[in-house]
């Protein structure tokens, strides 16, 4: 794989800063059982990368001491961490909305079976990629029968409440585009979804997010590779949006790799670049317990235009 870090490092990003953190995104680790074309994470079965009790209990201890009234679980397939069930339940103990960033098939695994009634009976919010409404793109991205596990995953997700008006179970979905261009008006993807989900298969659901490719790890290293990369650049570049910057996800979310080390974001994390704290090279959550990190400056590159371009993007989807 192309390493992408050293053509993001000379940027001309503007400065930003933190605000108060709302958010912590913990990426328990990077095994997962699908290993997509555009996963940003290099995912996959052959991973290994694993939090342990150990850490996720001092994650548990960091949520309290920093007032983060959110806890995202990301991965890999983060219910594949064998601590993701308690992390949940402890951190809805501790009055967290808990959000599963999950990728649906895992739902359908051996010794996955009960996992949509755990995630419903935590009131855990699930965000699930679902990269198209057509069965041939997403298997394209994502492998081949993906598509139809998916449907049914979200089918037995509906069947217990998630996606209904009023249920208090939130399903929202993902969008990114298949190649190098910018992702369409979230709106009126969301309507179409909608509209053809519901139609073909009686699916519903809360809320689409459409996301930029990041041009990093995988997606990153196959724009190399078919020579598209500087043009993808200069695409995210000449749509930034100053407006956006005030909405990026790096001001109130931190970001947790799996041995407890803090990045400004997930990308970060996966380009190997912590967040900087009075001159540190990088902060554990051991150090990190009793600092409040409003004001810090927040390490950008030229990635963070993948943040700012067009609509913008984070992981709550468009900015605009
Ligand atoms: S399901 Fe998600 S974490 Fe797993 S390989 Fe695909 S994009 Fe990466
Ligand atoms: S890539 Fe990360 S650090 Fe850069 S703007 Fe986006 S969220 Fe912030």
């Amino acid at each position: 794989m192309h390493a992408t870090l050293p053509l993001l490092v000379d940027t001309d990003f503007p400065p930003i800063a933190r605000r108060r953190l709302e958010t912590l995104q913990v990426n328990v680790g990077y095994v997962c059982n699908q290993s997509c074309l555009h996963c940003h994470v290099n995912a996959g079965p052959t991973r290994t990368e694993s939090m342990t009790l150990e850490t996720v209990q001092l994650v548990l201890r960091y949520l309290e001491a920093s007032g983060a009234t959110t806890l995202d679980i990301t991965g890999g397939a983060p219910e594949l961490n064998p601590y993701f069930r308690y992390l949940v339940h402890e951190a809805r103990l501790r009055g967290a909305r808990v959000i599963d960033r999950c990728n649906l098939t895992i739902l359908h695994q051996p010794g996955h079976e009960d996992l949509a009634r755990f995630l419903a009976a935590e009131r855990v919010d699930v965000v699930a990629s679902l990269p198209c409404y057509t069965a041939e793109l997403v298997d394209r991205q994502r492998g081949k029968g993906v598509y139809e596990t998916s449907i049914a995953a979200i089918r037995e997700l509906n069947a217990l409440g998630y996606g209904h008006e009023g249920s208090g179970l939130t399903l929202d979905l993902v969008y990114n585009p298949q190649g190098p261009s910018l992702p369409p008006p979230q709106a009126k993807l969301e309507a179409d979804y909608k509209r053809i989900l519901g139609a073909s298969f009686g699916i519903v659901f809360n809320r689409l997010y459409t996301l930029a490719n990041m041009p990093i790890q995988r997606f990153g290293s196959t724009l190399v590779t078919k020579g598209q990369f500087n043009g993808y650049m200069q695409l995210l570049r000449g749509a930034h949006r100053d407006e956006n910057l005030e909405g990026v996800m790096c001001r109130s979310l931190v970001s947790i790799d799996w041995r407890g080390y803090l990045y400004d974001c997930d990308f970060n994390q996966m380009l190997g670049l912590p967040l900087r704290v009075a001159g540190r090279p990088r902060l554990h959550l051991r150090d990190a317990m009793t600092r409040d990190l409003g004001g810090n400056s927040i390490v950008v590159r030229d990635h963070c235009f993948g943040c700012t371009a067009g609509q913008g993007s984070s992981c709550s989807g468009a900015l605009a």
